[in-house]
């Protein structure tokens, strides 16, 4: 047994990094903190990983600051860039810039870290994968892939997105020719350029990888098959914005989505009201979701959710129209519909596939498939040994829709018999079923600063 840490932060993407950032920033008096991570660069995580420069962000540079409290971080430190020289200060806040590039944000705001004059911090970082947490005490045992179990007061967790394991309806396939993981590289790595390609899901993932797949200058069929063949919408081309609501929406789905629909439509008769609108109630959405039964939020997945996604995810407006065009040049065909059955042979695939408009099955063939239906919640289906772990033997749980853990809202994890547990915490995606807004960067540094103000309190 070696070190032994006040503070254990389990994996190191943008959430682990950001809480990180404030603790540095925050503790007064010392603390010895260790970050494990593995998998991705430090900071970086599965979204921010990505070298290619079409990668986009789905959020505005005004919004993806790392800090509350320094709303223009971003921005500042893209205007600082003289490698970003192209970017003007008038329009800066608008855009939608590279994914790469907020990599670039999140290393050197590493930097800083590591550069940091506050000795109240000590630090460490390790290259590792976390596989199991066990209780000693009041503390917990952090047991490691490769390296030797140490001892934390506090450990929380930052594990962020898991990716899937199995394809939509069909478990059985194993076949190199199907890619479970859309954000493993091979996915789209050594394309035929001569046989279409097949894609589960039409979300943000698929957009990415569409684009992967066309700067490789591929130019046969995509075809795209999700359960309701919609693209997301895109952002308004220059913000509009509305004033928040006095109060939060009633708590009550259908009343919630009335009065969304109404609000939409006083405004100004055009879809591009949408995203200010629903900004606009943005900061009343986890109040509405934890006052809402688990009926009533099961019934929002079953028949709101994709209208919401399709909403709430949106693609910038470049990112739409390009969609778009393939879509009308018919290089891209989008179905609504469901998998039925794959089967393989010696050079391609042969899918079959159900076609909600025609009311028919569906046959092509297809090189491969990529399954783009985005993060697994569900911990009984990711592969993540840690996860599984800890639910087996009761630590963590799921929360009712199994869409990541049981927690408090504040991110206390409740284990399998319902105790709150004030040292085992988490921010970021792990908590969607309990917040349902807990993905993007505006959540994320805000929990990572109240979860600094807990851990050092
Ligand atoms: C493709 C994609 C694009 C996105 N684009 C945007 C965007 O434009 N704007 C926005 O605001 N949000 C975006 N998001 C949302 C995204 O979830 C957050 O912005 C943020 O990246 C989440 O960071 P995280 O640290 O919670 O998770 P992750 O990025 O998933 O990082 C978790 C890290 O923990 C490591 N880890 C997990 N388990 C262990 C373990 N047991 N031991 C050690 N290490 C472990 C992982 O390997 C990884 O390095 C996007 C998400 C995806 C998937």
């Amino acid at each position: 047994m070696n070190t032994n840490c006040d503070l254990a932060i389990v994996g190191g993407g943008a959430a682990g990094l950001i809480l990180l950032a404030n603790i540095f920033e925050k503790a007064t008096y010392p603390v010895a903190v260790v970050m494990i991570n593995a998998g991705y660069p430090t900071g970086k995580g599965i979204a921010y990983s990505t070298n290619n420069n079409n990668h986009l962000l789905n959020v505005r540079v005004s919004r993806m600051s790392a800090f509350t409290n320094d709303a223009n971080h971003f921005t500042k430190w893209i205007l600082s860039k003289p490698e970003y020289g192209n970017y003007h200060s008038d329009n800066l806040a608008e855009r939608f810039v590279p994914r790469k590039m907020y990599g670039e944000y999140l290393g050197d705001l590493f930097q800083s870290i590591l550069n940091s004059d506050n000795k109240n911090v000590s630090f460490s970082l390790v290259d590792d994968e976390v596989v199991d947490l066990k209780k000693q005490g009041d503390s917990f045992e952090v047991l490691l892939k490769n390296s030797p179990v140490f001892i934390s007061k506090k450990v929380v967790l930052c594990t962020g997105n898991q990716p899937p394991i199995s394809l939509p309806g069909i478990s059985s396939i194993q076949s190199e020719k199907v890619f479970i993981n859309p954000w493993d590289n091979k996915a789209v790595e050594n394309i035929d350029h001569e046989k279409p390609v097949f894609i589960v899901g039409a979300g943000l993932t698929m957009v990415d990888t569409v684009v992967s797949l066309l700067d490789q200058g591929f130019k046969n069929k995509i075809i795209v098959v999700s359960k309701h063949g919609a693209i997301p919408m895109a952002h308004p081309v220059v913000r509009v914005s509305v004033p928040h609501p006095e109060k939060a929406p009633a708590s009550d789905i259908h009343e919630i989505y009335s009065d969304l629909k109404s609000r939409i439509r006083s405004a100004i008769d055009h879809t591009e009201w949408h995203e200010p609108v629903l900004e606009a109630v943005r900061p009343f959405t986890q109040k509405i979701w934890q006052e809402l039964s688990i009926e009533q939020k099961n019934r929002f997945l079953r028949h709101i959710n994709h209208r919401w996604s399709k909403l709430r995810h949106r693609l910038p407006h470049e990112m739409f129209d390009f969609i778009q065009s393939l879509i009308d040049s018919k290089q891209i065909e989008l179905y609504a519909g469901k998998l039925l059955n794959v089967q393989e042979n010696t050079n391609d695939l042969t899918i079959r596939f159900f076609d909600k408009s025609t009311e028919t099955d569906i046959t092509v063939n297809a090189q491969r498939i990529i399954n783009c239906i985005g993060p697994e919640g569900d911990f009984d289906k990711v592969n993540n040994p840690l996860l599984r772990n800890m639910l087996s033997h009761g630590l963590i749980s799921k929360d009712p829709l199994s869409l990541g853990f049981n927690a408090t809202g504040d991110g206390r994890i409740i284990d399998k018999s319902g105790n709150v547990q004030d040292n085992l915490l988490t921010i970021g995606s792990g908590l969607r079923g309990i917040l349902w807004e807990s993905t993007a960067i505006p959540e994320i540094r805000l929990q990572a600063h109240e979860m600094a103000n807990k851990v050092l309190a």
